[in-house]
């Protein structure tokens, strides 16, 4: 508290994240004002305890999540509906909440968010708002994923005990939503008030200035669309979050300009991502090489069979297969789903592509299929396209699938033909399981692998000039060369396994401070 009675203090509760790639939920308290950096699902954590089968138990909300170390115990922070009443949180009182700030689309940084307290306010890109809502609206609805809207929950007694349970009948909510890049048009919000079921969606209010918050948003480039970075204005000079960055995209930019605009008056504080503040150095593949090494391969294999497999929401890579597909005379065939989140993401951004001349929906019907299913296949059918198609006439198409979609090859059954493998390594022992089991489903039907190869049990994925995946994330050197551009007087380490690692670079430059988890700490 200074001479004027104000409180300048800035303090900082690290509640989780502070020492793995992802689960980043910050609480910045700068005076009055407090703001929640990202509130993401933590995948590091939860991967130790559960896996595809073994789930944390949704009747008991949020209470096996805390109890075995998944979601941070702190006071104050969740829904009420998502308590047992008989789960005690003993962790810090998180206070008053003025927003949580969603840097972007990915679940490690945007997927807890839904189980904060209704009252405080999601701030983030419209893009990435649509892109959340897309996601959790063509997908299955569980706890932590629950981003965007709710069912809220009642206890109800069960053999004695008590059990959380989502009244279906009830009206789902969503959370009140400041958008980072100003005005939304209206498509925006008749989708944002969009249900998939026949029930309602009470929609949270839409608007608010950011400046209420003393913050402001930045576009960057991260694999995802709509990514922005924020600062958060103090009595101290800026606190900058860029989330995740990088600078080797197409849109690095974006990144470039955020720099120029943050840089001065001298940070106070950066949260910097270190994702591979410890790597070894290696030659780097870039947005423009992947697309070079597309277009070379769909050049080599002539009218074959091929499957273009990226990850999840990378619309990017998207267009670079749509384009190279379209150079070569073929049509890019995507899935229900990314069809839905394509048209999501085109109301915010009409350059966005969606189904039509050029691309087209892979038509496989389900037993049941869902409201937005039934939205897909009404407004883009004209342009479907079905599995016997497809191992007709292989040349004309070029099909966006990844491992999980790989059970349709029964039905298209092609005689031989190509995998362009074009999202990240393997880095857990089930994604290793799943490579194993995919090279056997290619094997099956003689389809020859792009980007991964196995010698003998050895798999190995192309790397520098020869890659066909382009890493979210920036390499050491250049994530030296932001932080020396910034040039903050602090430095905090976040969303990496080696914060340590950072006084490598900067000790004696700028102050680096590791926070404890879960401790109110003074910056
Ligand atoms: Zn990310």
């Amino acid at each position: 508290v200074n001479v004027t009675g104000k409180d300048t203090s800035v303090r900082l509760l690290a509640l989780d994240g502070n020492d793995t790639v992802g689960g980043t939920k910050y609480l910045l308290r700068c005076g009055e004002r407090a703001v929640m950096l990202d509130f993401g699902t933590n995948y590091a954590k939860q991967s130790i305890y559960y896996e595809e089968l073994l789930k944390p138990r949704t009747a008991a909300g949020i209470f096996d999540l805390v109890a075995m170390g998944i979601l941070p115990d702190a006071r104050g922070l969740y829904r009420d509906d998502v308590h047992l009443p008989d789960l005690e949180l003993r962790g810090p009182e998180v206070g008053a909440i003025d927003a949580v700030l969603v840097t972007h689309a990915h679940l490690d940084h945007a997927g807890a968010v839904g189980l904060l307290r209704p009252d405080i306010p999601m701030v983030t890109s419209a893009m990435t708002a649509v892109t959340l809502k897309a996601m959790q609206d063509s997908g299955t609805s569980l706890l932590g994923t629950e981003t965007i809207y709710w069912n809220p929950r009642e206890p109800e007694d069960r053999r004695g005990g008590t059990v959380l349970r989502a009244d279906r009948r009830s009206e789902r909510i969503s959370r009140d939503l400041v958008v980072t890049d100003g005005s939304w048009s209206s498509p925006f919000e008749e989708y944002w008030g969009y249900s998939v079921q026949k029930k309602g969606l009470k929609v949270g209010e839409l608007g608010g200035d950011l400046q209420e918050f003393d913050c402001r948003a930045h576009p960057i480039d991260h694999s995802v669309k709509g990514a922005v970075g924020f600062v958060v204005e103090t009595d101290r000079g800026s606190c900058v979050y860029p989330g995740d960055v990088r600078m080797h995209g197409l849109q690095s930019q974006k990144t470039v300009d955020f720099l120029e605009v943050v840089r001065s008056p001298r940070p106070y504080v950066l949260f910097m991502e270190g994702t591979n503040i410890a790597e070894v150095p290696e030659e780097v593949t870039g947005e423009e090489d992947v697309a070079v090494n597309v277009r070379q391969i769909l050049s080599d294999i002539g009218g074959e069979f091929a499957i273009a497999d990226f990850g999840p929401r990378n619309i990017e890579r998207l267009e670079i297969f749509l384009r190279a597909a379209r150079e070569h005379h073929r049509k890019l065939v995507v899935t229900p789903k990314d069809a839905f989140l394509l048209r999501a993401m085109s109301m915010v951004d009409p350059k966005v592509p969606v189904p039509g001349d050029d691309m087209a929906v892979f038509d496989s019907p389900k037993a049941s299929e869902g409201g937005w299913e039934e939205l897909v296949f009404t407004e883009f059918e004209g342009a479907t396209v079905k599995a016997s198609a497809l191992g007709r006439s292989p040349g004309d198409y070029l099909l966006a699938f990844s491992f999980l979609d790989i059970k349709h090859l029964v039905d298209i059954r092609p005689r031989g033909g190509h995998y362009i493998y074009s999202a990240s390594e393997a880095f857990s022992e089930e994604q290793t399981i799943d490579f194993r089991r995919l090279k056997d489903w290619l094997d099956r039907f003689r389809i020859k692998s792009h980007g991964f190869w196995y010698e003998g049990d050895k798999l190995s994925f192309s790397k520098g000039k020869e890659g066909l995946h382009a890493s979210g994330h920036a390499p050491a050197a250049d994530l030296v060369k932001i932080v020396r551009t910034l040039n903050p007087e602090i430095v905090v380490p976040l969303h990496t396994e080696h914060p340590e690692a950072f006084a490598r670079f900067f000790g004696g430059d700028c102050k680096i401070v590791q926070p404890p988890c879960s401790e109110w700490i003074d910056l």
